[in-house]
């Protein structure tokens, strides 16, 4: 089996996994216990906190723990968006969904378009912040489908410049490219760690000292009233272990997985098939948005699945006709090309042995 799907997860960092097996079986206390045997537990999750913290230049007290990607971005559009927001039209439907949410609430919603590489319109978002006073942005570091990196710092600049308060989910970016939060200007910022070799099921929630924080998920005391529910202590440990490796060697994993990627275009384009590589120049390594003229993404994916390669699709077959994505909708494809859309997300895991087999097997599949 070739996995080549990593955008949809990854496989668990093995040092993560160890040190998670035994916080289980050692630390299983309540860390809210007064005890000893449970302050044990609670140094962990705190230790972990500050290890997080650490990785995106933020301060411990700004970090909270979540369920993952999902629930932060619910957290940020429910708790923030509720008068006006304004979203990007290629956010992940966590954004998009919480947005359609608020919306229903009365919000004034307002979609921010992107351009044909996948790149926010940043020109017109000061004239849509004037027009609609928008008291929230959100706009994701990194697409998921197309791996397009967003200027955070330039859109970071203009909310500012009206007062707003600026949340990106850096779900598929954090532990894959630098992120610092005070460099970026973020006010808030999503992150879940199956993304970055992770256990599933948790994730963080960045909120900068000084925007008024407000309780998520009501209950008990936990990360300092504002997300209640005992600790997943386990995860939470394995979590900053895994981010911490990843950061540690992320020049070179982002150099390995980039030599792939374009070892796997090279051998695409030498074939003579007729494709589009979506997305621009400034990307996330490894995430490969490819559409085949005349092709069904699905039905790629699936011949890919009789050859032992996992990869995912921009678009989905139903009854009727192929269904492309919103982002592959987003960027404005041609039909003939949006409905064979495939997306080959590598991993620091994936070798060169393997990319010749994808490439291979690929063009068995298109090639003429
Ligand atoms: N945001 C983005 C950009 C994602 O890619 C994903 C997962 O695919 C999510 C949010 C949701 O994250 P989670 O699976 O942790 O809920």
């Amino acid at each position: 089996m070739i996995y080549a799907d990593n955008a949809a997860t990854t496989k668990i960092d093995p040092i993560a996994l160890d040190v998670m097996i035994s916080v289980l079986k050692e630390q299983y206390a309540n860390p809210s216990q007064p005890y000893s045997f449970a302050q044990e537990a609670k140094k962990q999750v705190e230790e972990a906190r500050a290890t997080i913290a650490n990785c995106i230049n933020a301060y411990p007290e700004e970090i909270f723990f979540t369920s993952g990607g999902t629930e932060s971005d619910n957290w940020a559009i429910k708790n923030y968006g509720m008068e006006s927001l304004i979203t990007s039209s290629i956010e992940h439907h966590a954004i998009l969904n919480a947005a359609e949410f608020v919306a229903r609430q009365g919000s004034q919603v307002t979609i921010l378009p992107v351009d044909k590489n996948g790149y926010a319109e940043t020109n017109i978002l000061g004239e849509l912040l004037e027009k609609t006073g928008a008291k929230l942005v959100s706009v994701m570091c990194a697409n998921n489908e197309i791996g397009s990196i967003q200027d955070i710092k330039g859109i970071s600049n203009i909310v500012h410049e009206y007062d707003a308060l600026f949340h990106s989910d850096a779900v598929q970016a954090v532990g894959h490219i630098k992120v610092d939060v005070k460099a970026m200007g973020i006010d808030m910022l999503s992150a879940s760690a199956h993304k970055f070799n992770g256990p599933k099921g948790i994730g963080f929630m960045y909120i900068k000292n000084g925007v008024n924080k407000s309780s998520f998920i009501c209950g008990g005391a936990q990360e300092n009233n504002l997300r209640a529910g005992t600790e997943n202590v386990a995860s939470i440990v394995g979590m900053a272990v895994a981010l911490k490796n990843n950061i540690q060697n992320i020049d070179e994993h982002q150099r390995n997985i980039s030599l792939l990627e374009t070892r796997l275009i090279d051998r695409l384009n030498a074939s003579k098939i007729d494709f589009l590589k979506n997305g621009g120049d400034n990307k996330l390594p490894g995430n490969i948005s490819l559409s085949f003229k005349g092709y069904e993404g699905e039905a790629i994916l699936h011949r890919l699945d009789l050859k032992g390669i996992c990869v995912s699709t921009g678009s989905a077959c139903d009854s009727k006709r192929t269904q492309i994505s919103h982002v592959i909708k987003a960027i404005g494809l041609d039909r003939e090309y949006a409905e064979g859309t495939i997306r080959i997300s590598l991993g620091k895991d994936n070798t060169v042995e393997e990319i010749d087999y994808i490439a291979d097997s690929i063009i068995s599949i298109v090639g003429v």
